[in-house]
Formats: C-alpha cells, sequence, structure tokens
C-alpha cells in the first residue's frame, strides 16, 4: 500500500499559547496539524519535528489523555484512524570549523522523545524553542538521538546557512565516519530535487526525502513522499527508508527547485540571482563576492558526476507546484477546491480539467494543469526569496535574468 508522508513539519505554538517557532504560525499547533492532515491535506503519516519542546510533550499528553490519539503497537500516534503523528526533533548542531547544520531526529515512543528533550535540555539554552543550538557536532548529536533509540537525517542539507553540505562539508562520510552507514536517509530541502542529489556519490545507498518544512497550516504537504509499506506506523516508516523486506520511497514529490528559496546565487550587495552557468561564486552583475550560494551552484561544485546516476532503488521525484504557488489560487479558490475535491493532492492529481473548470473556471484550471504537467514558466529563487510561477505579464518579457 502507498502511504503519504509528511516528515518535517513545524510547531509555531503550544496551546498554552507559549512560542516554539517565532516565525511559525501561532494556528500551528500539535493537535491542529494533525486535524489539517485528516481534513484537508489528505496525508497519512506527518512528523512533527519541535516535539522535544516541553510545552508540546503536555500537548502531546493532552491529546492521549482525551482519547483524541493513542499510541500504536508500531511506533507513532493515532488520530482519529486517519492520520500517524510521528514525534520528532530538529536540532541545530556546530562543528569545529564553526559550520551549522540541522538534523531530524524520530522517535517510536513518547517515552523515548522525553529521555532525547531531557538530554538535550542540557545542551541548549532554551529547551522551548524550534531547530535551537546545542553546541554539539553533528557527530555528537547523533550519538545522543542513537542512544534514545531514534533514526536520525540530515536536513535540507544542501542549504547555503544551515546544513551540513551546504556550510559544513564536502563529505558527509568525513563528517559521521562509521555512523553514516546508521542513516537510512537525506531530507533534500525545498531548492534541490532527486536528480540533483545522484550527482553525489556518497548519496546512492540512501533514501531521499521531500519534505515541507512547513512553518503554517497550509504548507503542510508542499513536498511530500509515496511510501510503500504494509501499514502507518513508525515502524514501518523504517523499514521503507531502509527499503527492507519491499517497504521502499516509491516516489518524491516536490517544488521544482527553483521554486525553493536557495535554488540559485543570491547577490547580498546588489539582489540579483544568478542565472548563468553553475557554480556562480561572484555576482554577475556587480561582481560582489558577499553572496549567499545557491543549492545549485554548490552541488555542482561538490558533484562527482556530471549527470545524475540514479541507483536503481531511487523512485521518480515528481515536480509538484503548490496550489499557493499557482497564479490567480488565492484563499477563497483554494477553499473552493477543497470542498469539491476532499483534499489538495486531490486536486493537484486527480481532479480532471473539465472537473477543475466546473469548479473555478478555465483560466484557473489551465495554470493548475500546468502546474500538474510541470509548465508553468517559473522564475528561480535565491537568497531567502522564493522562485515563483510567472504570469502572462511577465512572459512578455522573457530576457529577464534567472528565467531558463
Ligand atoms: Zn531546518
Ligand atoms: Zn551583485
Amino acid at each position: 500500500m502507498l502511504f503519504v508522508c509528511d516528515l518535517h513539519v513545524h510547531i509555531g505554538r503550544a496551546s498554552t499559547g507559549e512560542a516554539v517557532k517565532i516565525t511559525g504560525a501561532r494556528d500551528l499547533t500539535f493537535e491542529n496539524i494533525a486535524k489539517e492532515a485528516a481534513e484537508r491535506k489528505g496525508i497519512d503519516i506527518v512528523a512533527v519535528i519541535d516535539c522535544a519542546s516541553p510545552p508540546v510533550i503536555a500537548d502531546i499528553e493532552t491529546c492521549l489523555a482525551s482519547g483524541e490519539m493513542e499510541e500504536i503497537a508500531g511506533g507513532g500516534l493515532r488520530y482519529r484512524d486517519q492520520v500517524t503523528m510521528i514525534l520528532g526533533a530538529e536540532i541545530e548542531t556546530r562543528e569545529k570549523t564553526g559550520g551549522m547544520s540541522h538534523h531530524l531526529s524520530y522517535f517510536r515512543t513518547l517515552q523515548q522523545l522525553k529521555q532525547f528533550s531531557d538530554t538535550l535540555s542540557q545542551y541548549v539554552t532554551n529547551i522551548n524553542l524550534s531547530s535551537q543550538a546545542c553546541g554539539l557536532t553533528a557527530r555528537e548529536l547523533f550519538t545522543v538521538a542513537d542512544d534514545c533509540g531514534a533514526f536520525f537525517i540530515p536536513a535540507h542539507c544542501f542549504t547555503p546557512h544551515k546544513s551540513l553540505y551546504g556550510a559544513c562539508t564536502d563529505s558527509m562520510t568525513a563528517i559521521f565516519g562509521d555512523a553514516w552507514q546508521k542513516i537510512p536517509a537525506i531530507e533534500l530541502g525545498l531548492s534541490a530535487d532527486a536528480y540533483l542529489a545522484d550527482r553525489i556519490a556518497e548519496l546512492a545507498d540512501k533514501s531521499l526525502l521531500a519534505n515541507s518544512d512547513a512553518h503554517s497550516l497550509p504548507r503542510i504537504g508542499r513536498e511530500y513522499n509515496l511510501l510503500e509499506m504494509e501499514s502507518a506506523s513508525y515502524d514501518e516508516l523504517l523499514m521503507a527508508l531502509w527499503r527492507q523486506e519491499r517497504r521502499h520511497v516509491a516516489a518524491n514529490f516536490g517544488l521544482d527547485p527553483r521554486l525553493g528559496k536557495y535554488h540559485r546565487t543570491y547577490c547580498e550587495a546588489c539582489g540579483h540571482i544568478a542565472a548563468g552557468e553553475p557554480p556562480v561564486q561572484i555576482c554577475e552583475r556587480c561582481g560582489s563576492h558577499n553572496i549567499t550560494r545557491g543549492v545549485l551552484d554548490r552541488i555542482v561544485q561538490i558533484a562527482d558526476y556530471d549527470e545524475p546516476r540514479q541507483p536503481s532503488h531511487r523512485g521518480p521525484y515528481q515536480y509538484q507546484v503548490p496550489l499557493q504557488f499557482v497564479p490567480g489560487v488565492g484563499t477563497v479558490t483554494l477553499n473552493r477546491l477543497i470542498n469539491r475535491f476532499g483534499s489538495e493532492m486531490a486536486v493537484l492529481h486527480q481532479a480532471t480539467r473539465e472537473e477543475l473548470g466546473q469548479t473555478v473556471g478555465q483560466k484557473a484550471a489551465e495554470l493548475i494543469i500546468q502546474a500538474r504537467e510541470g509548465t508553468l514558466p517559473l522564475q528561480a529563487g535565491g537568497g531567502g526569496r522564493y522562485g515563483r510561477a510567472l504570469t502572462e505579464k511577465d512572459t512578455g518579457q522573457m530576457s529577464l535574468p534567472g528565467i531558463y
């Protein structure tokens, strides 16, 4: 059976109103994430990666006590028989060289999560907050997570400021040593895709994950993975990442990497987003060295191969343009679509052109079909600015930098 899994969703606030991720939405609580996944998104497994925060642990305990959720035998929490919630934690590490990176640890039980939270509280200044710096290296954090029985995945591993390839190293093996063999997967991040990752030799036997890194409810599922498993549980998820007994990652669904915030090198001096042959290391327009390196530019720099070499176990990476990126799809249109088709997944992948046209008009329907087929013209993002789908107005002037 195939299951839709998004394994990187933040928490904005605890239900008490206490901040967990300051830049996250106020209504992004543990329970609301489960509700959104069940009622609007059509997602089977959601991993919440701010669960080591004690106010969030309190919320999880409330959900269990009320009977709204229950711990299941295979690991994870079941919500209304619809969604499996996986408990996770994103933590920031620092290498001796100074580079910082983010990592995701996933826990089978609430007990393991609490043990991790207790241990981590010795290292971070404020355990209540999301993605805190712990002062450990990635290798050291791996051991802490491993000791709690968690599995461990380097997060958005090419992004410029807080990731292993983006800010710390050319080689995961150099960072993790023997422990690299105990890491089942890496997270691509919004600005990369499987084809780019498959230009790096040491990633060939890792599963690849495309997750939303959502900071608000509507962004849950903007990237996700389709996993072949027997049921929606922690144990099955881990077997799928290790490709055991026919479980595996069947496909990734992600943004065209040009829509990500860090796809190309960005000039901090003049605001130019690189458009030329990667790797761009100096601003093409003003010559400044003060740049934020793009994910594409970084991957080209460290690639072992000029062309992707897909291992035989790799499923397809399907581009999808989340509905919020489609020009002309505002809140009203989005709600009308979800009411008619049941979930965003159904709108994006199942609704026919005719059905879409009847619901929101031919013009919007056409754009949604183009988004599905990957034919919407896009302008690449960089330096923390999302790429975007171009409208008719823009495409009149195709010489704009960054369009390709
Ligand atoms: Zn992160
Ligand atoms: Zn410049």
